[in-house]
């Protein structure tokens, strides 16, 4: 989509460090983080949000989940937030679907 941020960091139209990348997802900081550590699993596939979510996006979703646990294993923590927020009610700023990994001292709500 072409005024989405998130799909210009995925094609590299953007400036972001890859922190992990595959096939189906990047992953990079959180340009204002709300904790120690604050990282962004984002597919390179834009979808809005998970209200937008369709069942042939099931392993998609799922894939994102698997992203965080390997981020967290590599970066060896103990405990973290995986946080999907969903729609502009729901806090969600950038209309590209992105997974939030927290770790560990969170301020406040992303
Ligand atoms: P949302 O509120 O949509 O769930 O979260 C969007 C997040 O993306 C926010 O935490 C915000 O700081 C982050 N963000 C927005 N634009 C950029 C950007 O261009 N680069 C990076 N690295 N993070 C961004
Ligand atoms: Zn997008």
């Amino acid at each position: 989509m072409k005024d989405c941020p998130f799909c210009q960091i995925v094609k590299g139209e953007k400036p972001a460090d890859f922190i992990y990348q595959d096939e189906k997802a990047v992953a990079f900081n959180d340009l204002n983080p709300q904790g120690k550590i604050h990282i962004l699993i984002v597919p390179r596939k834009h979808l809005s949000s998970i209200q937008e979510m369709e069942e042939e996006d099931r392993l998609l979703v799922g894939h994102l989940f698997w992203a965080a646990k390997k981020i967290a294993q590599e970066k060896g923590l103990s405990g973290y937030r995986l946080i999907f927020n969903v729609g502009e009610e729901g806090g969600q700023k950038v209309p590209h679907l992105h997974l939030h990994l927290v770790s560990p001292e969170v301020k406040h709500l992303p």
